[in-house]
């Protein structure tokens, strides 16, 4: 399935990495599913090659509906 911008509804180039400028890490996502336990993913993001438009994503997405 191929992201459209939600700008310009052009396509996206997706597969792109996220990184913290000054810092060597990338951003986390986590989601606490209790007290001890809980899910995280890395990032992604796409970017639209038209007008410049990021939109972040996470590839297993389906872990976090748990
Ligand atoms: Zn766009």
């Amino acid at each position: 399935m191929k992201r459209r911008c939600n700008q310009c509804h052009g396509d996206m180039i997706e597969d792109c990495l996220v990184n913290v400028q000054g810092g060597m890490y990338g951003l986390t996502i986590i989601k606490k599913m209790g007290l001890l336990k809980s899910v995280s993913a890395k990032p992604k993001a796409s970017v639209c090659p038209n007008c410049g438009y990021v939109a972040l994503y996470i590839e297993d997405a389906s872990e976090f509906n748990k």
